[in-house]
């Protein structure tokens, strides 16, 4: 579907969104990004995925100079155009809102003082939900050969426009015909998935991979252990391997527009009955019902 992009204050249709091959996120992948979606056409934990943004700026030396409220102002100059000239024709209620950050234009080589502007893109789409059923029957998931990358290495909580790992995981999946990959870290504990954070529930209680594994922190991860214990689902963080993945009674995922998505199996083994578990229902009904809030 049509989106309406803003590249530096401009704000054009697809077409006409134009950023330079010289541009060093383009040459060297050196950029950032947030993505986000509106429940009731506000951007959900809008704050929250701006401070992760600065945070994952800083983590490569980006500079961001512009404040909390430019950056919403440009958002939302740029939302207004898409809700005028798109989503009603669209038939769309919602927006997914991507912000990218790129070292901008320099030299062919990686000098940071010939780049002196950094690139900001605000993308605005209609939001495509997920089909209903991956929610009421639950999704398959796939154990990925390959592993997150080492903290050492591009930092996976640093939300850094260099996905190769995770296209590479996600294109696995998808020749095994599963909706994610799950990813091992270089202990070989659970980390996370390709595009998403990964829970397992056992006994009634969510557990998910410490952010010391070497994850993305994931707004709805931290969203859904602030909440879970109201939905009647206590949650934390764990150390956890594929035995506590294959000896769960239930795993989900969890992601902006994943929400809090049940998995019923992993590969050829079926997770719990095989159909989504309370813990996920009680959830995701309950996510949902704070992102309507607004919180
Ligand atoms: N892990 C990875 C690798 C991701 O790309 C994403 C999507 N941004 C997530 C987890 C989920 O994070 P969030 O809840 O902030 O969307």
């Amino acid at each position: 579907m049509a989106a309406i992009i803003n590249v530096n204050g401009r704000i054009t249709d697809e077409a006409g969104a134009v950023v330079s091959v010289m541009d060093h996120g383009f040459l060297y992948g050196e950029g950032v990004y947030e993505a986000m979606r509106s429940y009731g056409r506000r951007l959900f934990l809008f704050d929250r995925h701006l401070a992760r943004m600065r945070r994952s700026a800083a983590g490569i030396q980006l500079p961001f100079p512009w404040s909390d409220s430019e950056i919403a102002a440009r958002v939302a100059e740029t939302m207004a155009v898409m809700e005028r000239d798109v989503l009603r024709a669209a038939d769309a209620t919602e927006n997914y809102a991507r912000i990218l950050l790129t070292r901008g234009i320099g030299e062919l080589n990686y000098d940071v003082d010939a780049c002196p502007r950094p690139t900001l893109v605000i993308i605005v789409k209609p939001h495509t939900p997920h089909p209903a059923e991956r929610f009421t029957r639950g999704v398959k998931i796939t154990v990925a050969p390959m592993i997150r990358n080492h903290p050492g290495s591009v930092d996976p909580a640093i939300k850094s426009n260099n996905l190769l790992n995770n296209v590479l995981a996600a294109q696995f999946a998808r020749r095994a015909g599963a909706f994610e990959a799950v990813l091992n870290n270089y202990r070989g504990e659970l980390a996370e998935c390709s595009r998403t954070n990964l829970f397992v529930v056992r006994h009634g209680e969510a557990r998910t991979p410490p952010l010391d594994a070497g994850l993305l922190p994931g707004i709805t991860r931290a969203f859904v252990l602030e909440i879970g214990a109201s939905a009647g689902v206590p949650a934390r963080e764990a150390v956890l391997t594929d035995e506590d993945l294959f000896a769960a009674d239930e795993v989900f995922l969890t992601g902006t527009t994943t929400e809090v998505m049940p998995v019923v199996r992993i590969d050829d083994h079926i997770v719990g009955e095989g159909t989504p578990g309370p813990a996920a229902r009680h959830l995701l009904q309950e996510y949902r019902r704070r992102a309507a809030l607004g919180a």
